[in-house]
């Protein structure tokens, strides 16, 4: 249902909501609460300091404005609770003047200071209510939080029918709200069981879907026979012996299991999990090399354009001794340029071709596709874990995906349940551990001293926020600030850059290359650079407000220095010096250790960067807080395939023919 059918929402609102990624009225719908506020009045003398208060008072004075400068006013009065007179101060609200008037009942919002007898409020509200929840949600600019909750609120009252995957059989089972029911109370809860019983059937119909999406992939990859490849092992120990170092354990033993897979009849489909810096693109280089010697074409995807050069470029290295046709394709080739490299696909001329997700573009058609490869696979999605083997017809191709998300082996073995595993623990023994300190914001000077004397030595570094502009609200430097900053503290000593997930694909790339090829000093930006670059040149990460990042994002973060025998360093600058999770990234740069730590600290985590991808995408399930419904969910959606109950579903009809590419 279109956006514009809901009140009060115009064609201005509609953008705002559009770049919160709302683009109708079931998006709105779906667009969930992050936390609640609890309101419940108190009386004034009760009030706790610095904390957030409801207080129902009476005006008894008139309201005095002033006008501090431009855009900027202050509005005052004498308000009464509970027969104390206090005073009440709230800024840039002049236009509330006219309803603020005499023995009107107000409820104020806000902090009072006892010894001023000073109430400073954040919000005034006028229409009465008794003790009620108040949903917060993740807000745009130009959207209010009680906006949006009045958007919803109309939304709601359309009535729209909204699907519900949660199968008949599981929602009497639990008990479980209907999905129309649900949906209102997760807007408006009236109690805290609302909102417990609401949550509880939208994250189990996500991770219900999730489930029966991994278990479906995993009944075709059962069946799934391909071709026995006759592999050159000879071939395979010759390039081996001529690296320039020598496998850790885990890499000899994963490219183990990937030749037994390839030899083997059924198709391979397998995953290497493996923590940042571990080796995994060697691993991928070798798997390549074997099906190339077993007469097939091999595919190697990356998430971003810059990855899939970097990976070109290593391969062309390897491979530099050997007469090996590997070509790279990017969205930015020029049409021209991609149309031969479609024609030599076709023809059988590329042995092996590295690439963007450009290579699942349909004109893309291989001759005799054997292998593909799919780096940082945890970026992409379920459905895309079919698409590149569709390309084949005979679906004799094998598939390696590649991912740095070292979660715990039970989570692992459920959510890429469709998949074999393999781990890599050992990192290369050269590597020096990165030297990783927790940095009192007051004590930034030391810092900067430590930056000084690294630039000197032509090392580059990173400097990451969590934001890009200025929040007032918010006590945080942004990236824009942070290159005021800098810029003032190096003068013209460091060329620095700024990136962020707001800028153009292309723009980032160029920063990018410009950062690879060393003509940036410092590269400042949000968490945009997490995925596997390699700049080998970079010694320093510096991560701002560290504790608003989870762990996973910072080990990620880290990941991207160190990668070279030169000393790294990661400084976690905070004001809150005792954080837990900050504490565990001094202790440890072990990714499988970490991640075991931020299931561990629970509520907290942001599992291993796999919210941040394709299907992993949840709007309110979380793997790490939702264990135990994740393996009920499990449990359910096996039933419901092997029972064959869901064919009798349209709903599933359609995941299906999703995951198939039917539509
Ligand atoms: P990731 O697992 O994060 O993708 P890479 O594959 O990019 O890691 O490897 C990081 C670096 O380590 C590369 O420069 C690679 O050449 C190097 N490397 C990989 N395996 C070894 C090894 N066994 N010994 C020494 N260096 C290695
Ligand atoms: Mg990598």
């Amino acid at each position: 249902m279109n956006l514009n059918l809901v009140k009060n929402i115009g064609p201005k609102t509609e953008k705002m909501l559009n770049k919160i990624n709302i683009f109708s009225v079931e998006d709105l719908l779906t667009y969930y609460p992050y936390k609640y506020n609890i309101i419940k009045f108190v009386d004034i003398d009760k009030t706790l300091n610095n904390e957030t208060s409801y207080i129902l008072a009476t005006i008894i004075s008139n309201v005095k404005i002033s006008y501090i400068r431009n855009n900027f006013n202050k509005l005052s009065f004498i308000a009464l609770n509970n027969n104390i007179h206090f005073n009440v101060v709230i800024f840039n609200r002049a236009f509330l003047k006219k309803q603020l008037i005499i023995n009107r009942k107000i409820v104020l919002v806000g902090k009072y200071d006892k010894l001023k007898n000073v109430f400073s409020a954040s919000n005034i509200l006028f229409n009465i209510i008794n003790n009620r929840i108040e949903p917060i949600y993740h807000l745009t600019d130009g959207i209010k939080n009680n906006h949006l909750e009045n958007y919803i609120s109309e939304a709601i009252k359309l009535n729209c029918v909204i699907d519900d995957f949660v199968p008949d059989i599981f929602n009497k089972k639990y008990n479980l709200l209907s999905k129309q029911n649900a949906i209102k109370l997760i807007h408006q809860p009236k109690c805290i069981v609302d909102i417990k019983m609401s949550k509880l059937k939208l994250i189990y119909e996500e991770l219900f879907i999730y489930m029966f999406k991994v278990n479906y992939l995993k009944q075709i990859n059962q069946s799934a026979f391909g071709v026995a490849k006759t592999i050159d092992l000879n071939f395979i120990e010759e390039f081996l012996s001529n690296l320039s170092f020598k496998l850790t354990i885990d890499q000899d033993k994963v490219i183990k299991d990937i030749l037994n897979d390839m030899q083997n009849a059924k198709r391979m489909n397998r995953l290497v999990l493996g923590d940042v810096g571990s080796g995994k693109t060697i691993v991928a280089i070798i798997a390549l090399l074997a099906n190339y010697t077993s007469g097939f074409q091999g595919a190697f995807m990356a998430p971003t354009e810059i990855l899939a050069k970097q990976h070109f470029e290593s391969i062309i290295n390897y491979f530099e001794n050997y007469s090996i046709n590997v070509k790279l394709l990017t969205g930015s080739l020029t049409k021209k340029n991609k149309e031969k490299i479609y024609d030599e696909l076709k023809n059988g001329k590329i042995d092996i071709i590295i690439g963007t997700s450009a290579l699942l573009n349909s004109s893309a058609i291989f001759s005799n596709l054997g292998l593909v490869i799919t780096d940082e696979q945890h970026r992409f999605g379920v459905n895309q874990r079919s698409l590149l083997q569709g390309k084949d017809s005979m679906q004799k191709c094998d598939a390696l995906y590649l991912s740095a998300t070292p979660i715990p082996r039970t989570l692992a073995l459920t959510i890429y349940g469709d998949l074999s595993l393999s781990q890599i623990k050992t990192k290369p023994s050269m590597r020096k551990k990165i030297i990783t300190k927790i940095i009192d914001e007051k004590n930034i000077k030391d810092m900067l001293y430590k930056m000084i004397s690294e630039l000197k030595c032509g090392h580059q570094m990173f400097v990451v926020s969590p934001l890009i502009e200025q929040n007032d609200e918010l006590d945080i430097n942004s990236v824009y600030l942070l290159k005021e900053k800098l810029s003032r503290a190096f003068k013209n000593k460091a060329i620095i850059e700024i990136l962020h997930g707001k800028l153009k694909q292309k723009e980032k790339d160029e920063l990018m290359i410009k950062f690879e090829k060393g003509e940036i000093d410092i590269l400042i930006s949000t968490t945009v650079i997490e995925v596997g670059i390699d700049i080998p040149n970079a010694t320093m990460m510096i991560i701002y407000n560290a504790e608003r990042f989870g762990l996973a994002t910072l080990h990620q973060l880290r990941g991207r220095v160190g990668r070279n025998n030169l000393q790294s360093y990661c400084y976690l600058i905070t004001n809150d010096l005792n954080n837990a999770r900050l504490k565990v990234m001094e202790e440890s740069d072990d990714g499988f250790f970490i991640s075991e730590k931020d299931y561990e600290q629970r509520g907290q985590g942001d599992l291993f960067g796999i919210k941040q991808s394709g299907d992993l995408i949840f709007k309110i399930a979380d793997f790490n807080r939702d264990y135990k419904i994740l393996m009920q969910a499990k449990k359910d959606s096996e039933y419901y395939l092997e029972q064959l109950l869901y064919k009798e579903n349209p709903l599933y009809k359609d995941i299906i023919d999703k995951i198939n590419f039917l539509d």
